[in-house]
């Protein structure tokens, strides 16, 4: 089971790979971790990484292939992989197809968590974080501190980090959308497409991804 996962931030992709992970044995390739881990560990690729991060540049696309064909190529992805990260755009999606035939493999799916971008907003817009420990977090609606903008662990102030703020929120969204659409449409008219509603609970969406991948399997032993 080749996979990839889709979604906007905050749609819980981190919480549904760690699952899946758990349920199928299926190694979660994170590529902003793991460029992050090459580039602290001087790796090869991590130090031509660097140089295009230093510069101000995104990293080309080919050495983030070249990342994944590795990791993809040891003996843990054996019976598949869980990407996340990548691809983002279309011709990212060709570049991964292409190193995908070079390994003689090819995808299973493509996996959406689908959450509106109100939605989006709320989630991640209420974050707030402790100066103290930023493993204290909380959020005004869904998890608050006993006092507002007190961490209940050490009485520190609760801060909502730049990153967490409604207008950073709205412009990654928009990148999101316009690079995101069209690969959508491209696995969706490749059949490879496969929706969730990211509203419903976290629980929800692991037992529907599930029964989905369940199904796929069968297919695929067929
Ligand atoms: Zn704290």
């Amino acid at each position: 089971m080749n996979l990839i996962l889709l979604g906007p931030p905050g749609a819980g992709k981190g919480t549904q790979a760690e699952r899946l992970r758990e349920d199928f044995n299926l190694p979660h390739i994170a590529t902003g971790d793991m460029l992050r881990a090459e580039v602290r560990e001087g790796t090869e690729l991590g130090e031509r990484a660097k140089r295009y991060i230093e510069a101000g540049d995104l990293v080309p696309d080919e050495v983030i292939i070249g990342m994944i064909t590795r990791r993809i190529s040891d003996g843990e992805a054996a019976d598949g992989f869980l990407l996340d990260g990548f691809p983002r755009n279309e011709q990212q999606a060709h570049a991964l197809e292409d190193a995908l035939e070079r390994l003689d493999r090819r995808l299973t799916a493509a996996l959406l968590i689908d959450v509106p971008d109100g939605e989006v907003v709320r989630r991640l817009s209420g974050r707030r974080v402790c100066v103290k420990n930023p493993t204290h977090i909380y959020h005004v609606e869904f998890d608050p501190p006993k006092h507002a903008d007190v961490c209940d662990q050490d009485g520190a102030r609760l801060i909502q980090r730049d990153d967490d703020k409604e207008t950073t929120i709205r412009r990654r969204l928009e990148v999101y959308h316009a690079h995101t659409e069209p690969l959508l449409a491209y696995y969706d008219h490749a059949g490879l497409l496969r929706r969730f509603d990211g509203l419903r609970s976290a629980e929800d969406v692991h037992a529907r991804i599930r029964a989905t991948l369940a199904t796929l399997r069968l297919e695929e032993k067929l």
